[in-house]
C-alpha cells in the first residue's frame, strides 16, 4: 500500500555512529530543521557501531600500522597517519562540545584512554616499526611514544602476550599512553536520545528500499514498514545514506551517484 508524500527536511538513513554524528551536528547548526531517522533494527546501534561488533579502538594512526607506508626510496610516508590524526582530533574536539554542552552528562560512558600498541616480529617488521616511531614521534600528534626491542620493556608493558612466550629473533613493540578506547554503540545510542529529546522522529523496523530524484529537486524514499509490510513514501531536501555503502540497490541510481561524487571528492 503506498501512502501520500510525507516531507521533511532531512532523512538519515540508518541509526548507526554516522548517521547520530551527523544528526547531531545538525541539530547544533539548525535546530529548526526536522529530522527524520529511518532504521531497518529495532533499536539504534545494533550492527557495525554496537560495542559487540567492532574493536571500540579509537583510530588516530597511533597503532594502525597500515596508515605509514614505507616508499620505495626507504622513506616513510606519515601522511595518511596525521590526516587520520588530526580528523580524530576533531571528532574529540567534537565530543568535548558535547559535553561541555551538557548533552552528553558523562564522557565516561562512551570513551576511556587506554595506551595504543603495535607488537611486530622478525627482522623486516621490526626496522619497519623502528622507522615508523622515527618519523611519527617526532611530530606533536604522536608525541610521547615510545619504541623498545627489549624483552624486558615489553613484558612490562603487554604481560600477558610476553608471558610464556619464547623469543628467538627480533621482536619490538611502540606504545602511546594518548590512545583511547570508544564505545560507539554506548555514543550512538547516547546522541540518538538526546536527538529524540529534540524532536527527531525516530523511525524502526523501516526498511529503505529506493531513493530518487523528485522534480522539484527534493528526494523521495521509498520505505517499508517490516513489521506489518505497508509501504510510504518520504521526502526531504537532504538525505544521508548512514546505512552503508551497497545497502541498497538505489545507490546505483546515477542521480545518488552524481551527489555522492561531488561529497566525494572534497
Ligand atoms: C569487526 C569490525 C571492527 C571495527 N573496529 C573499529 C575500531 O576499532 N575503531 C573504529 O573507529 N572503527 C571500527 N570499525 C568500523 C566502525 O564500526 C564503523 O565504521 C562504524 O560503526 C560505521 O557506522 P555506520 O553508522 O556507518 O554503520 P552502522 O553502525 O552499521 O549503521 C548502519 C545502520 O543502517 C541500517 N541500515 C542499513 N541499510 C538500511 C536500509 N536500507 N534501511 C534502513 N536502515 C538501514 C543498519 O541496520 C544499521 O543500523 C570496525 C568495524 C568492524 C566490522
Amino acid at each position: 500500500m503506498a501512502n501520500g508524500q510525507i516531507k521533511t527536511d532531512v532523512i538519515l538513513i540508518g541509526a548507526g555512529i554516522m548517521s547520530a554524528t551527523l544528526g547531531s551536528l545538525l541539530k547544533e547548526l539548525a535546530p529548526d530543521w526536522e529530522i527524520t531517522v529511518f532504521e531497518r533494527r529495532s533499536s539504534a546501534g545494533e550492527e557495525s557501531s554496537n560495542e559487540w561488533n567492532n574493536a571500540g579502538t579509537g583510530h588516530s594512526a597511533l597503532c594502525e600500522l597500515n596508515y605509514t607506508v614505507e616508499k620505495p626510496d626507504g622513506s616513510m610516508d606519515i601522511s595518511k597517519a596525521i590526516k587520520v590524526n588530526e580528523e580524530y582530533q576533531v571528532s574529540k574536539q567534537f565530543w568535548s562540545y558535547l559535553v561541555n554542552s551538557k548533552l552528553i552528562r558523562n564522557p565516561r560512558d562512551f570513551i576511556m584512554p587506554v595506551p595504543h600498541m603495535s607488537f611486530v616480529q622478525g627482522a623486516k617488521d621490526v626496522a619497519f616499526l623502528k622507522k615508523r616511531f622515527e618519523a611519527l614521534s617526532s611530530n606533536p600528534l604522536f608525541q610521547g611514544m615510545e619504541y623498545s626491542d627489549d624483552p624486558a620493556k615489553l613484558m612490562e608493558w603487554i604481560p600477558l602476550m610476553m608471558k610464556d612466550r619464547t623469543v628467538s629473533g627480533p621482536i619490538a613493540a611502540t606504545r602511546i599512553d594518548s590512545g583511547t578506547d570508544v564505545n560507539f554503540g554506548a555514543l550512538t545510542r547516547i546522541l540518538f536520545d538526546h536527538l529524540k529529546s529534540k524532536g527527531v522522529d525516530m523511525k524502526f523496523n523501516q526498511h529503505v528500499q529506493d531513493v530518487k530524484r523528485t522534480s522539484d529537486d527534493r528526494w523521495e524514499l521509498k520505505v517499508r514498514n517490516i513489521e506489518n509490510g505497508t509501504v510510504t513514501r518520504h521526502t526531504a531536501k537532504f538525505v544521508f545514506i548512514g546505512g552503508g555503502e551497497g545497502a541498497f540497490i538505489c545507490c546505483r541510481n546515477p542521480a545518488f551517484l552524481k551527489v555522492k561524487g561531488s561529497a566525494d571528492s572534497q
